[in-house]
């Protein structure tokens, strides 16, 4: 089954002024839409193309490797961003309660220090990539990646994921990295990552397997 690029669940435009409507129709229709396709002409006909992205992500060393490459980039790129547009919320920023809260509160000290965290993670990350806050084994962690690489292909539990790509801040930022994760901040859903926190066993069993 071919990949497709999700409908965003929000207007372009209602993440201003964290992230311009402009911004998110090239990001989402035009970066998006382009991993997906190279993915599923990479993908087509072969016996990987019903393969999920996060599995084949998790699957690498198994595949040819005139595909490999590609598929790294682009199926990463489709899982990567179809996480990132649930990421974010009009209605988002603030920060989480719950188990997750109490998660960050004991893995980075509080959740400001988690916050300044992932910024130097996405700030120190050279050229393209991005920044996550993971679950590694049983304990949260900040880490970054480059290009469209995602945490599972190291075995770790992607949560949350900073696209710290030119393509996602250029427009209206222009060189400020930091001031585009600053504003960001602002936008993330922690309802749905907290989603993504319970789930952590449940995948951690499926990424041990799958990597069996
Ligand atoms: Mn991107």
């Amino acid at each position: 089954m071919a990949y497709k690029v999700p409908d965003l669940r929000y207007a372009y435009d209602a993440l201003e002024p964290h992230i311009d409507e402009q911004t998110m129709r090239l990001h989402h229709d035009r970066h998006h839409q382009a991993y997906v396709d190279k993915a599923n002409a990479a993908l087509a006909g072969t016996r990987w193309e019903d393969v999920r992205p996060r599995e084949l992500l998790t699957r690498l060393d198994e595949l040819p490797s005139e595909l490999r490459a590609t598929v790294r980039d682009n199926a990463g790129g489709q899982y990567n961003h179809c996480m990132l547009w649930r990421s974010m919320s009009p209605q988002g920023g603030g920060e989480p309660h719950g188990e997750l809260g109490e998660a960050i509160t004991a893995a980075f000290g509080s959740f400001v220090a988690f916050s300044d965290e992932l910024k130097q993670a996405g700030v120190s990350r050279f050229g393209s990539g991005w920044a996550w806050l993971v679950c590694d084994g049983s304990r949260l962690a900040v880490v970054s990646t480059p290009n469209q690489d995602n945490p599972v292909s190291d075995g770790r539990v992607p949560l949350l994921g900073l696209d710290v790509w030119e393509h996602a801040y250029y427009l209206r930022y222009q060189n400020r990295r930091p001031d585009y994760i600053d504003a960001w901040l602002n936008t993330i859903d922690w309802e749905v990552v907290a989603e993504r926190y319970a789930e952590v066993p449940r995948l951690a069993r499926l990424f041990r397997s799958l990597n069996a």
